[in-house]
């Protein structure tokens, strides 16, 4: 903006008065001119020192201005281009504000003949119900949006000015097209307005008249502020933007019938498709407005700051699992009649899973404390979304997803967010393809994923080449679709959830050794599921009430799949006294209480066959070999390099720092450990978590046996993977302080 040595802002109002109080602030735009039709909003912009020159007559300084904002009501903005014509320089920039894009272009192309190159149209998404100068704002823009819709001829320095202009006062600019624009703000702004003016105005002319206002509540409020915008600004938007907002009232008076009959009928799983899905879309774009996805993004610096705790005693429940929760929606959308799902985890990835299943028709209520209902709606009652499946970060719902769209009807695209668009699936499009599916990847086999619907797929024998529960699963799946057998051989074992879970909604699945099987054509019978809790969360637990002195506690309802127990077998193998109760069967997935006592530990080899078991549990199986006696070796953990964090050096490092001895091998450690039940302690000391959650977890357990404070860094991510967890840590005599940095 050097070479911007003078702006004119033509219309001194709440848009244009902001931006010269914002350019001002920022120091740009070289000496700020303003014009308004009004002597003494001019005399008052100077005053205050929101201009530096300034009077009732814009064509005394069209000739000098660099720059100029049109800022006036989209109704006024050809007269002023009628002014702007002879005296403008045709190095000029020249761009305005005005709420719709269409009108504007017409008007320039009655004043020139066409937009000249450098008039830059543009719309600031931000605004009050108020206006004059009075009501200027200095930070209006800030963290707002500021839409540009340049055409072909604009020219592209005079776009970059534009947008630099913008960008000093903290608005974040994106451009589009003019009927885009159009569209886009008739539905979202131009809309919501006439329909707060039209209620409002309804409401007021009725018999009882202004007096049923004493009786409105919170929701009229809301529903209703901005029908005290400006009327005539509004009836030239409406002139303005008139096929637009026609366009939008169409789709809108069509939404509202739906809902009419849907109340004349009583039909209540109509109404609740509407309110369900218009909530969760409702709290989506909330969350787009905090600038996080389906969870509250934790941008704050964590730090634990742990003591050494209590003995620990209770019971608790830790949060449910993830690969079951996420088929819990799968399966109970496709199945018929409703399913009841407790203890599902609301995590990022999870939340995606259900959006898609919404995004398809399925009625989804909740999720509230963990409880789901699923309205199923059989294995051929998906609906064609209204545009691409959005996946967030989840490979999870992407790989499995993929195998059940396959056999759909519809087409649908699959995306998500930067780093899910970098994952392979080509490693699912292939055998889907040979299935008979029609699944197209971007470049090198990565999302967004279009699956084409309406193809008859066929059962394969798929020897799978890697060890992979999510290729296994999205194949079993297109199963579901396919003519004729579907079967998985695996090259070594991998989770069984999905298997599990299908046998639990009443499908047969042949399973011998390495090989799982089904028939395509059956159906899927709704029940009820109680997720599971996390067994990888509980590992935490299992060591801290192995490690802790004189301690007891019970840890309910824990997934047991066998391929999962790792953790168990080898803290068993240590010496720790768990024991299993209640053992039951949900969903087909095994599970129990688990008591934890204290124990006297010992170091051990850790056999080979449990490594992959207990993949994920390492961290904290660190920290319980520091607390036995004598050394625990580990070898054939290679995979541990490349989780979240290096998680044998980062594990290596903290312990370490806390004066555990240890050895670092490519594929284990070797760690002595202190013998905390004959005495034996940490020390206490500095770690950090490398982000890495699970790392973060296992040091705040370390604290059981150290004799000082440990002061754990980065620790922000717990919260996604384990809500809760130090309230829970806490509740049984752990001794956690959450700190932001
Ligand atoms: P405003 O506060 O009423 O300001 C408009 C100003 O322009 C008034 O001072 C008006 O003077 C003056 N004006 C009218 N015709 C003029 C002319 N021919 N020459 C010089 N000045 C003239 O309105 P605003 O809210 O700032 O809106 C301005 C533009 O911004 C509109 O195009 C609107 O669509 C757009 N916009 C508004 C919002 C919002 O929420 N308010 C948001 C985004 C974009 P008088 O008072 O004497 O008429």
């Amino acid at each position: 903006m050097k070479s911007i040595k003078k702006t004119l802002v033509i219309g001194l109002g709440l848009i244009g008065g902001s931006l010269a109080l914002a350019l001002r602030k920022a120091g740009l735009g070289g000496s700020i001119i303003g014009c308004d039709r009004d002597q003494s909003e001019v005399e008052l912009a100077i005053k205050i020192g929101m201009i530096d020159h300034g009077s009732t007559r814009a064509e005394d300084w069209i000739a000098e201005a660099d720059l100029i904002v049109v800022s006036v009501p989209v109704i006024a903005m050809e007269s002023v281009m009628m002014q702007l014509k002879p005296l403008l320089r045709n190095d000029t920039i020249v761009t305005d504000v005005g709420s719709s894009k269409g009108s504007v272009q017409t008007s320039a192309v009655k004043v020139w003949g066409g937009l000249p190159a450098n008039f830059i149209l543009g719309h600031p998404i931000a605004g009050s119900e108020k206006s004059g100068v009075s009501a200027a704002l200095v930070d209006l823009y800030q963290k707002h949006k500021v839409i540009l819709t340049p055409t072909q001829d604009n020219n592209r320095q005079a776009v970059s000015i534009v947008t630099q202009m913008w960008r000093s006062t903290g608005a974040d600019v994106l451009t589009m097209d003019i009927a885009r624009h159009d569209e886009v703000l008739a539905a979202t702004s131009h809309l919501p307005h006439m329909l707060a003016f039209s209620l409002v105005d309804t409401l007021a002319s009725q018999d009882e008249s202004l007096e049923i206002f004493r009786y409105a509540a919170g929701g009229f409020r809301d529903f209703t502020r901005i029908a005290a915008s400006d009327p005539v600004m509004w009836r030239d938007i409406y002139i303005a933007n008139k096929p637009a907002v026609l366009q939008a009232l169409t789709e809108f008076e069509q939404g509202l019938s739906r809902l009419r009959t849907a109340i004349e009928e009583s039909d209540s799983d109509a109404m609740l498709g509407i309110f369900t899905r218009a909530k969760a879309a409702r709290e989506h774009f909330s969350r787009i407005l905090e600038n996080s996805a389906y969870i509250p993004m934790q941008n704050k610096l964590i730090n634990y700051r742990t003591s050494p705790g209590n003995a620990l005693s209770g019971r608790i429940r830790v949060p449910g699992d993830k690969s079951i929760s996420h088929r819990s929606i799968m399966l109970g959308s496709l199945a018929e009649g409703v399913t009841q799902v407790k203890g599902f985890l609301e995590g990022e990835d999870s939340l995606a899973t259900l959006q898609a299943f919404r995004d398809m028709g399925v009625v989804i209520e909740g999720p509230h404390q963990g409880e789901v209902t699923i309205h199923g709606v059989g294995l051929n009652g998906l609906k064609k979304p209204a545009g691409a499946l959005y996946l967030g970060n989840s490979g999870t719902s992407m790989r499995l997803l993929s195998g059940l769209l396959a056999g759909q009807a519809f087409d649908v695209e699959l995306t998500g967010d930067a780093s899910l668009t970098k994952r392979p699936m080509e490693r699912v499009a292939k055998p889907l393809r040979e299935m008979g599916a029609v699944v197209e990847t971007a470049e090198g086999g990565r999302p967004p994923l279009m699956i084409r619907g309406g193809q008859a797929l066929k059962g394969i024998d798929y020897k799978m080449p890697m060890a992979s529960a999510q290729v296994k699963s999205c194949v079993l799946l297109a199963g579901l679709y396919a003519e004729g057998e579907t079967k998985t051989t695996e090259p070594a074992p991998t989770r069984d959830h999905t298997e599990r879970m299908l046998t639990g909604f009443g499908y047969e699945v042949n399973r011998e050794g390495a090989t799982a099987s089904l028939q395509g054509g059956g159906k899927l019978v709704a029940g009820n599921i109680d997720v599971p809790s996390d067994i990888s969360s509980a590992a935490f637990f299992m060591v801290a009430g192995s490690i802790a002195d004189r301690s007891e506690i019970l840890i309910e309802h824990v997934g047991m799949n066998p391929t999962r127990v790792g953790i168990v077998n080898i803290l068993r193998a240590m010496g720790a006294d768990i024991t299993l109760e209640n053992e039951s069967e949900v969903g087909g997935e095994p599970v129990a209480d688990v008591r934890v006592r204290s124990a006297d530990l010992k170091g051990i080899d850790i056999p080979q066959d449990q490594v992959p078991l207990a993949i994920d549990e390492f961290p904290v199986l660190f920290v319980a070999a520091a607390c036995a006696e004598g050394v625990t070796r580990l070898r054939g953990a290679e995979e541990l390099r490349v989780k979240e964090s290096d998680r044998i050096q980062v594990m290596a490092d903290g312990l370490q720092a806390l004066g555990i001895q240890c050895t670092v091998y490519d594929d284990g450690i070797d760690i002595v450990g202190i013998n905390a039940v004959q005495g034996g302690k940490m020390t206490g000391g500095r770690v950090h978590s490398h982000d890495d959650h699970r790392i973060a977890m296992s040091f705040a357990v370390a604290s059981l046996c150290s004799e000082g404070e440990i002061f754990i860094e980065d620790c922000a991510n717990v919260a996604t993977s384990f809500p809760g967890f130090v309230e829970l840590a806490n509740k049984i005599g752990m001794k956690i302080n959450v700190e932001e940095a």
